[in-house]
């Protein structure tokens, strides 16, 4: 089996390359994924695939059944791009000013529609299906509610993905059991004082100094409340107020994010960040709003979906090419919420040289398509072909 399939995936290597091309040259924002999404559908189509299209937006849906019955594996990708300039000299450079596929989304939806291919192929003996998902809205953590809310986690035994990642050698991966990657959720407060003359405090209820306590409070959540040995980070990234140097402002707004490993902790910050606000306000005298955004779960990877992976990366890449992550990542990623309808695995698939993810440089390493195409389609053949494979 390993070496048909190898030579599966080395017969639409060079259209897999021209396909990432293609996609990187032409970016999409989050929710925009139109052309996108209108390639992958052509695509999968060919294939004889059954497509569903403008699932939860641009989504794009497709069950392959094998020729028996059997379990149900759903692979998933991403197809959005960033609000960047493109920094570069590649010929496929993006063509869309200030939008560019800087976080290898490009590579992933590429990636699988050569694992579609290739396992279309193999239809006659499989036993049970692989359903691709092709996501939009990734990076602005939205897509995978809406596909989920739409159903294409139906029926779905486990779900895998990967991300690929620059400071991962080519020809490698990384995988990690548990917590890898952290929640994201954000907050607003709008902090309503009492508007003064600079020269007479006494005569206001200074909105920025109020706010700038509940900055720092904010923090002691972090270094005084929360388990040191389970993370949480608080980041208040916006504080706005005032006009003048002379002016004590009447309201001030701050916003940010909060960043947890595991869903009891995440689940306790909105109350935790309600009370240090309200309390603070109240004891300046100010008054306040707060509002709590709910985004993306902790990603949580399963240890039986973990281990077949690290398994099938040991078989097909060699023993030492298996890298354990050694920390989770206080980044988030929305495949977090797949991860809530069936138990299931993200690996790091190494790019080698690039520069680092969302920034104006980076590019997807082509010969990283076929490593993640191989990942793909042995990790779906095993998880079908053996019932017991999710130890
Ligand atoms: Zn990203
Ligand atoms: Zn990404």
């Amino acid at each position: 089996m390993p070496d048909t399939l190898r030579r599966a995936i080395d017969a639409i290597e060079p259209e897999m390359i021209e396909t990432r091309h293609h996609l990187h040259q032409n970016p999409e924002l989050s929710f925009q994924e139109e052309k996108t999404a209108a390639l992958v559908a052509e695509r999968l189509g060919q294939l004889g695939l059954t497509v569903q299209t403008g699932v939860g937006g641009h989504g794009v849906v497709a069950t392959l059944q094998g020729a028996r019955p059997g379990r149900t594996l759903a692979i998933r990708a991403d197809m959005d791009a960033l609000p960047i300039q493109e920094q570069s000299r590649l010929p496929y450079c993006s063509r869309q000013p200030g939008v560019m596929h800087a976080c290898g989304h490009d590579g992933h939806t590429t990636i699988l529609l050569g694992t579609a291919k290739t396992l279309a192929a193999l239809r006659g003996e499989m036993a049970g299906n692989v359903r691709f998902i092709f996501q939009p809205a990734e990076e602005v953590v939205g897509g995978a509610h809406r596909m989920c809310e739409a159903g294409v986690m139906d029926g779905v035994d486990a779900v895998i993905a990967l991300h690929g990642w620059p400071q991962i050698g080519l020809g490698q991966i990384g995988v990690r059991s548990g917590a890898m990657m952290a929640s994201a959720e954000t907050f607003e407060i709008r902090i309503q004082g009492q508007g003064a003359h600079a020269a007479y405090p006494h005569l206001s209820v200074d909105p920025i100094v109020v706010g700038a306590q509940v900055v720092t409070a904010l923090q002691t959540l972090v270094s005084r409340e929360t388990d040191p040995n389970d993370p949480v980070v608080v980041t208040v990234g916006q504080f706005h107020a005032g006009t003048a140097y002379n002016i004590i402002p009447g309201t001030a707004h701050l916003a940010g994010t909060v960043r947890t490993l595991s869903n009891e902790t995440r689940r306790s910050m909105p109350d935790r960040i309600r009370r240090v606000v309200e309390g603070v306000c109240a004891a300046a005298r100010a008054s306040c709003e707060f509002a709590y955004h709910e985004g993306t779960p902790p990603v949580m990877n399963d240890p039986g979906i973990n281990n077949l992976i690290a398994e099938v990366g040991r078989e097909t890449l060699g023993e030492e090419n298996v890298l354990t992550i050694p920390h989770p990542s206080m980044g988030a990623e929305d495949f977090a919420v797949y991860l809530d309808y069936a138990p299931g695995a993200m690996f790091r698939l190494g790019l080698g040289e690039t520069a680092p993810i969302h920034t104006p440089t980076f590019d997807f390493e082509d010969r990283a398509l076929r490593v993640g195409v191989e990942l793909f389609c042995r990790v779906a053949l095993r998880f079908l072909d053996d019932p017991a494979s999710k130890r």
